[in-house]
């Protein structure tokens, strides 16, 4: 990890996600993955693996997978319609929607009309610019607040932040003598601005038309449904169904063997809701993050959370300070294969909060 006094590019990004990190833990989640992405991409000036597999799940249903350690970050989905292509979701970067789109295009010349946003964190919506032109982008009325409300500003200032980092460091360069702290300074002002220049180009683009509860696709060859199940995730998760092939694109409502991002989460409200997404007549499940999964992996998620509430509640019942139950509470080893580990105390944490705050 860069630990020079500017930090390094992708700081940048964790002060584009401040407001969403939960108090006192300043590297966390998602964060840490974008430190890594970008990071790891910050020397080549472009994204690598951004080809994310496609699989066909069903007659002109598509989901675009994405490995653990690509910088599309989410997973992605497409159905082809009568006379045109729906997407739900558009993963991390412009590159990655251009990526997504590219592979849409091999599939189908039918032009993409629909844009689904399952929800309003970057990973799912900053390649929703690759689908501009006369598309309809969609998703809940609480996530569109999101991005106008907290993406679109944390960007703006990510962007100030950066920008104020090159010029102390083009100042510190004119001042100094010393020819290996040029050289240090000179790449760092080259990888900031990089960062910069990515981030200048790629233009926020929320959501147009909300849905409170459902709305119906009706479409003659592959009707869908958009359902909004409660709370979750976030408080504006939607979710893609198809009744006819039975499948559901859930976005990030479900981790599939992966530790949960919980930083806007309604961890309590979220195993009901899980419980309704249960009803559904679906047998595959697409998750936001990890392979795509049945009913039994929804059901392991589900018990997941379900087990985090049994290891934290007791200790809230006794006045436990949460301080204590982080350094108590171990994750039991049948989860060590999961993806994203380090999401785990601030899992504890919110857990803790939400329980605190029911008593
Ligand atoms: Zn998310």
């Amino acid at each position: 990890m860069n630990t020079d006094k500017y930090g390094s590019a992708s700081v940048c990004v964790h002060l584009w996600f401040r407001m969403l990190r939960p108090v006192g833990f300043r590297l966390l989640g998602f964060e840490l993955l974008f430190f890594g992405l970008l990071t790891q991409h910050a020397g080549s000036g472009a994204y690598q693996g951004e080809d994310g597999e496609v699989r066909k799940l069903a007659e002109g249903v598509y989901v675009r997978i994405a490995a653990a350690d690509q910088s599309i970050v989410s997973n992605a989905g497409f159905v082809e319609l009568d006379n045109s292509v729906l997407v739900f979701d558009t993963h991390f970067t412009l590159e990655a929607g251009q990526s997504l789109l590219a592979a849409i295009q091999k599939i189908t010349t039918k032009p993409v009309r629909y844009l689904v946003n399952s929800h309003f964190h970057p990973d799912h919506t900053h390649g929703n610019q690759s689908f501009a032109g006369p598309v309809h982008i969609i998703a809940t009325t609480n996530a569109r607040r999101d991005v106008v409300q907290r993406d679109l500003p944390a960007m703006n200032r990510t962007l100030g932040i950066a920008q104020a980092q090159i010029e102390k460091m083009k100042k510190d360069l004119i001042a100094t003598k010393d020819p290996a702290q040029q050289a240090g300074l000179r790449a760092q002002i080259q990888q900031h601005q990089k960062f910069l220049d990515r981030m200048t180009g790629l233009k926020i683009l929320p959501p147009v038309l909300g849905v409170e509860d459902s709305l119906d696709v009706n479409d003659t060859v592959r009707p869908a449904r958009l359902l909004y199940l409660g709370k979750g995730h976030t408080d504006g998760d939607l979710v893609l169904y198809l009744p006819k092939e039975k499948i559901a694109f859930v976005g990030d409502l479900f981790f599939n063997s992966a530790l949960p991002n919980t930083q806007d989460a309604f961890l309590l409200e979220w195993m009901r809701t899980l419980a309704e997404l249960l009803k559904l007549d679906a047998e595959t499940f697409v998750p936001g993050h990890g392979p795509v999964g049945t009913k039994s992996e929804v059901k392991d998620f589900l018990k997941y959370l379900e087990e985090l509430k049994e290891w934290v509640e007791p200790r809230v019942t006794e006045g436990a300070a949460m301080e204590q139950v982080l350094r108590d509470v171990k994750l039991p080893p049948k989860y060590s294969s999961y993806s994203y580990q380090y999401f785990f105390p601030a899992n504890l944490q919110k857990m803790y909060s939400e329980l605190r705050a029911a008593k």
